[in-house]
């Protein structure tokens, strides 16, 4: 099955305490679309709010009506990636005074009036209790949210069912991930709610395969060093020869931040030429 899935369903009901309406933006990066979850009995909070597709708003009434639902009680935000808080003015103009909040950091073009979330913050729904998780890396504003009643954790864009995730070079750090990654591993999570596709059911597993990937990958380009290959298109050729070349500048920038943050471990360093791409090294 592919990653970017048509039939994947537009609408869920998970649980008595968790909805589901897609964002309708499906893509490469996306994969299905974004899922935005509806979390409590009534007066629902809404978690992220998809890219602002002007279909998203009629489907996302449409589920409010099944559910007997008027509107969502406010809106929090995973972080600020245009594909999560793209929709927030299209929700705002039909739910006037709607709140939203997010955590605050390094924002620079923030819709107006977003409240700030702190990590640790409790924030209180019907019949449901939600725990911000501070969880940077592949965005330095990224929260998980931890449902309590559940177990369950809405991870946003750090966990994702089907794909990896992007560590973007600009605002990522592949180092602050896993640190992020072992963070989540200490909590007592079952079942995980991604920003884009299905439900994972068995967290702990899936969790441990995320580092396990990113390990395998470090290794990976460790060797590559070794064998005396120095820029990053060489290391992409190698790593990443059963991927589609489509998607080899995604892939660059995985192996950027593996660079990057072998560079701040101490392992390698960056050569950088004027006008040409940097060329890398191990040390010692
Ligand atoms: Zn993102």
């Amino acid at each position: 099955m592919s990653w970017i899935n048509p039939d994947f369903p537009k609408t869920a009901t998970p649980t008595s305490l968790v909805g589901r309406v897609l964002g309708l933006n499906p893509g490469l990066m996306t994969g299905p679309g974004t899922n935005t979850y509806l979390v409590g009995r009534r007066d629902p909070i809404l978690i992220d709010t998809g890219a602002g597709v002007p279909e998203y708003l009629p489907l996302f009434e449409q589920y409010l009506a099944e559910r007997g639902w008027r509107q969502p009680s406010r809106i929090i935000l995973t972080h600020r990636h245009r594909d999560h808080l793209g929709g927030v003015e299209q929700l705002r103009s039909r739910f006037k005074g709607l709140p939203v909040a997010k955590m605050i950091h390094r924002d620079t073009a923030l819709p107006e009036a977003v409240a700030d979330v702190r990590d640790g913050e409790v924030i209180e729904g019907d019949g449901v209790t939600l725990r911000a998780v501070y969880t940077p890396g592949h965005a330095s504003d990224h929260l998980c949210y931890y449902l309590r009643e559940e177990k369950a954790l809405f991870t946003g864009d750090v966990i994702l069912g089907g794909s990896t995730t992007v560590i973007p070079a600009e605002d990522g750090d592949l180092g602050e991930y896993l640190a992020s990654l072992r963070r989540l591993q200490g909590l007592d999570v079952e079942r995980i709610y991604p920003a884009h596709g299905p439900v994972i059911d068995n967290a702990p597993a899936k969790i441990r395969e995320y580092i396990d990937h990113r390990m395998e990958r470090e290794r990976q380009i460790l060797a590559a060093l070794a064998d005396g290959l120095d820029t990053i298109p060489a290391m992409v050729a190698r790593i990443y020869v059963d991927v589609p070349k489509s998607l080899h500048p995604v892939a660059a920038q995985s192996v950027e931040s593996h660079l990057k943050k072998l560079v701040k471990d101490g392992r390698v360093r960056e050569l950088t030429h004027q006008d040409a791409p940097s060329r890398w090294a191990l040390i010692g």
